[in-house]
């Protein structure tokens, strides 16, 4: 509920902007609030979550996002506010985003029932004409559906249209993603919502954001204004879908194509900078690794498959896509048997748990199954996280140690894995790693290391789609038996 003050102070303040709700307030609608209020919108935040709404009110920032912090400092108690009363937020805004989960049910179609619960919710609440706008991802066709719940509960036809609004945040660089995306995209079927959802945007897309002096700084590689893209609802629903489904088709395509380089004994790496410099492919998310994870990627391939399908079109590309991705997964597992021979018992040195650098989000996080699967063949694990140790713990206990540094984890280690590309993990100090170790036996399921440089500096080193290094290999590398020698 809002406080008394809360609520006048929202009433009464006349920002430049727009009155927004945004339900959920999740990842996508934490940040996307945020980020509303700091483009000068008055935003109500609501959550049915009471311990998430208490943290989010006495300060605290419930994921670890760059910028998230300093935006909430900014605008909580002034332009953002939080609440549980969705339909008082619906009444007091012009438009309502909808940010609330879409998980996957058994047979892989997204579980729609949040967003169903929301807008009969908002239903009742609408006294003047409104703008519900899909911010959560969705598969196509879901627009039709919230509006014939909010008409099912009685709102005039013409008192609200929906909208959609995918997010394409990415987390780790959430902030930032919204704030300079590649491209917004709106999908409408009235001019009125059209114009609505451009005004919302306005500061992005005609500069006056990026003007002001405590503009979150623009990251390299962004261009600006942003394009805003406006397409018909069901197009833009579609948009989000085949492009989740295009980039993790990518991801497992280049592992696809590592895994014969590992075969032949070319290089990914090389591989990679020769087709990423075709302007027409690039080289983003050409990243050779241990698979895609995150809460996205994977629920979303389902559903759009399962959409699909519905549509009477078998979407085969997708079932590859997936199985290269599991594939992925257990040819690391294979890689890690094959350097260490058996694993009960082994110890085991483990470096990431997020599913991606620059977040705390273990969801679907090929590192976290990595590890489940280690710990069920025995092994002993210390495990290092920057941000995601906390989330891990809640679901893995059993002889797993969480560590504070990546050289605690690789202390006395049989092998020590790298399996999230933390900045920090690429720039670890070798030599200190190489004492620690019991072996200096590195598996890195990120390619964060140069092969050959890591044998000069006595490791025995597996990555992804490239040859095995080992100290006995490289002219003028340091002997990991006479290092171990040396220290007994
Ligand atoms: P999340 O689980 O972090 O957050 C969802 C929030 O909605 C939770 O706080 C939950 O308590 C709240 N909620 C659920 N039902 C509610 C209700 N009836 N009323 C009020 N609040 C309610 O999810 P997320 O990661 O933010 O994802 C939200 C949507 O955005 C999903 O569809 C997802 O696919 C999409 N998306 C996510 C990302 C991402 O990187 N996380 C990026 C783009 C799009």
């Amino acid at each position: 509920m809002f406080l008394d003050g809360e609520w006048s102070l929202c009433s009464v303040r006349k920002g430049v902007g727009m009155h927004i709700a945004v339900v959920g307030s999740g990842y996508v609608g934490l940040v996307a609030g945020a980020c509303f209020a700091d483009l000068g919108h008055d935003v109500i935040l609501v959550d049915n979550d009471q311990q998430k709404l208490e943290a989010l009110k006495s300060g605290q920032v419930p994921i670890h996002e760059n910028f998230l912090l300093e935006l909430l400092q900014r605008h909580r108690g002034r332009g953002l506010n939080f609440t549980d009363d969705l339909q008082q937020a619906v009444r007091a805004s012009a438009a309502i985003f909808i940010a609330v989960g879409t998980p996957p049910t058994e047979q892989g179609e997204a579980d729609l029932s949040y967003v169903e619960s929301v807008a009969s919710s908002i239903s009742g609440a609408i006294n003047g004409y409104k703008v519900v706008v899909e911010k959560s991802t969705v598969p196509v066709y879901t627009s039709d559906w919230i509006r014939k719940i909010i008409l099912r509960n009685a709102a005039p036809p013409d008192s609200f249209d929906v909208a959609s609004n995918p997010e394409f945040l990415r987390e780790g660089t959430a902030v930032t993603d919204f704030l300079y995306p590649d491209r917004i995209v709106v999908g409408a079927d009235s001019d009125r919502s059209a114009s609505l959802l451009r005004e919302i945007y306005a500061p992005l897309t005609d500069g006056s954001y990026y003007r002001r002096p405590d503009a979150i700084p623009q990251p390299g590689g962004s261009r600006i204004p942003p394009p805003l893209i406006v397409t018909s609802t069901m197009s833009a629903e579609l948009i989000k879908h085949a492009s989740n489904a295009f980039l993790a088709m990518k991801i497992s395509f280049i592992n696809a194509v590592a895994s014969i380089c590992e075969s032949v004994g070319a290089n990914v790496q090389q591989v990679c900078q020769g087709i990423g410099s075709d302007s027409r492919i690039g080289p983003r998310f050409l990243n050779p690794g241990i698979g895609y994870g995150g809460s996205c990627f994977p629920k979303d391939l389902m559903a759009f498959r399962a959409v699909a399908r519905e549509c009477g079109y078998e979407f085969r590309l997708l079932d590859e896509v997936m199985r290269i991705n599991e594939e992925q997964r257990h040819r690391f597992l294979r890689k890690i048997r094959s350097a260490l021979w058996t694993l009960r018992g082994k110890r085991l040195g483990v470096l990431g748990l997020a599913f991606k650098g620059g977040t705390d989000d273990i969801r679907e996080s090929p590192a976290v199954l990595l590890v489940q699967a280690l710990l069920q063949e025995g092994c002993k694990i210390a495990a290092y996280d920057p941000a995601a140790a906390e989330r891990a713990r809640e679901i893995l206990n059993s002889n797993i140690e969480f560590v504070s540094s990546a050289y605690e984890a690789a202390s006395g280690a049989d092998a020590l894995l790298i399996l999230t590309e933390w900045d920090e993990f690429a720039a670890l100090d070798l030599n200190r790693l190489h004492k620690q170790l019991k072996y200096p036996i590195v598996i890195d399921g990120r390619n964060l290391y140069d092969p050959g440089a890591m044998a000069v500096q006595g490791f025995t080193y597996y990555s992804v789609g490239r040859t095995a290094a080992t100290p006995e290999t490289q002219p003028g590398a340091v002997s990991p038996s006479s290092r171990k020698l040396k220290k007994s």
